[in-house]
């Protein structure tokens, strides 16, 4: 079922009309100015939302949000994309939608008060340090960082990086091994951690291409010297940091896909506007050009396909859960990831020197985006994800995992 309803068009109309009025006039400011510095100004267009209320549209309405479904909010989050501050606006920004749906899902009543609902109000933020860079990411059971029992206390330590929106969050959950003896994707549990607590190390904002970051918009390198925290901080069982990790990138990998898609929207609405009136010689426009046509064309219907791949998945994950819809999360990531290239490359090329520069948010969109080919699993771990099911089914033998988590050749 991928037929909008009258009411997702209206809703979407009105996500619409806010950025419009608000969101898309703040752009050139965002653009050229580092993200701390914005953050009072952008605190009073969360007011607005609130006032509006927009606030939160994946949460329940108890919680203050507009207790949307997967694809209801799918479909909100492809419009919030087509401004490179939608989300953040409305409090369902990365990586602090996965954490609200994690501790929502998984937290204990006191994580909850303490964290989740600060979180779901946009008093605090957070962020999600899985990653290290002494150990290949794309493997997620391999890792370092370690989490001691000693009485009531885990002490952590560790080294991770790239973990987005670090600067300035309140707390970090921490993907950690508690017992290395256990089955590799039961090792590691998911650990609170206030960013104040002794023994966190800020080392620093990694810059990412040439860009220094700040704030919510940077991606941090961090280290855990000894930071000890209650067992009680724990999220779930311990050794369940895997599977929980699993199930929160279902519906994450939804968001970013819908997120990406309108980030093509609002690309090519940019180049066929550029392609409509840029003139090559007097009453000549570009887009009389056969070879921009072939991309106009190209781009519409790689975006329209994807569209609907993504929103058949976010039913089935509805209908049939995260785990029994895992070949099409996979398909959707590295497909989306795909044709967001080809868009925003296109929609470069057709505007010229005009796309290198921040006069428009193409530029700023190419280069964080590239890495939407690497986060949340690389291109190449997910088609082979996808394949060795598929061969797997067709009787193959495709191989086994050894004890470290990865695939024997
Ligand atoms: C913008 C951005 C934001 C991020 N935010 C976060 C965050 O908030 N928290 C966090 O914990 N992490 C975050 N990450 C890290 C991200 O999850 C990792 O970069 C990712 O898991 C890949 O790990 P890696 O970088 O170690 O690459 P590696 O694992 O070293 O892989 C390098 C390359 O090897 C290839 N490769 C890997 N495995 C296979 C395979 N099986 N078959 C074929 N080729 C393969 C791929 O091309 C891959 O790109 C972020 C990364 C980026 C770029």
């Amino acid at each position: 079922m991928t037929e909008r309803s009258e009411a997702q068009d209206a809703l979407n109309a009105q996500f619409r009309a806010f950025l419009e009025t608000h969101a898309f006039p703040m752009e050139r400011e965002f653009l050229s100015r580092p993200f701390r510095e914005l953050v009072p100004q952008l605190a009073e267009l969360r007011a607005k939302v609130k006032e509006a209320k927009l606030w939160a549209p994946h949460l329940p309405k108890a919680l203050g949000g507009l207790g949307l479904s997967l694809p209801e909010f799918a479909e909100v989050s492809a419009v919030l994309g087509e401004s490179p501050i939608g989300h953040y606006l409305l409090n369902c920004n990365a990586p602090d939608i996965g954490n609200q749906e994690l501790l929502h899902a998984h937290g204990t009543e006191a994580q909850r008060s303490q964290w989740f609902i600060p979180l779901a109000r946009g008093e605090i933020r957070s962020c999600f340090a899985m990653t290290e860079p002494e150990f290949a990411g794309s493997n997620p059971v391999w890792m370092d960082t370690q989490a001691v029992r000693d009485g009531d206390d885990y002490v952590i330590t560790g080294h991770k990086w790239f973990t987005s929106s670090a600067e300035g969050a309140a707390f970090a959950i921490v993907m950690a091994v508690t017992d290395p003896m256990a089955a590799p994707h039961k090792r590691a549990s998911q650990i609170i951690v206030p960013m104040d607590a002794k023994g966190v190390v800020f080392v620093r904002n990694i810059p990412v291409m040439g860009e220094g970051g700040s704030d919510y918009a940077s991606h941090a390198e961090l280290r855990f010297e000894s930071v000890r925290v209650p067992v009680t901080n724990r999220i779930g069982d311990e050794g369940a940091g895997f599977a929980l990790a699993q199930e929160r990138l279902g519906p994450g990998r939804i968001h970013h896909c819908m997120r990406w898609l309108g980030i093509c929207e609002r690309a090519f609405r940019l180049m066929v506007q550029r392609a409509a009136t840029r003139e090559l010689s007097p009453g000549e426009p570009l887009g009389r050009q056969q070879g921009v046509q072939h991309w106009i064309a190209e781009c519409r219907a790689e975006m329209d396909a994807a569209r609907l791949l993504v929103l058949d998945v976010a039913h089935r994950i509805e209908r049939e859960g995260s785990h029994a819809t895992r070949d099409g999360i996979s398909m959707i990531k590295f497909h989306v990831a795909g044709v967001l290239q080809r868009v925003l490359d296109r929609a470069i090329q057709v505007h010229g020197a005009l796309g290198m520069t921040d006069d428009t948010p193409l530029a700023y969109w190419y280069r964080h985006e590239r890495g939407a080919r690497i986060y949340d699993g690389p291109d190449e771990v997910h088609k082979s994800a996808v394949a060795r099911r598929i061969l797997a089914a067709a009787g193959m033998d495709v191989g086994r995992k050894t004890e470290d988590g990865r695939k024997r050749r």
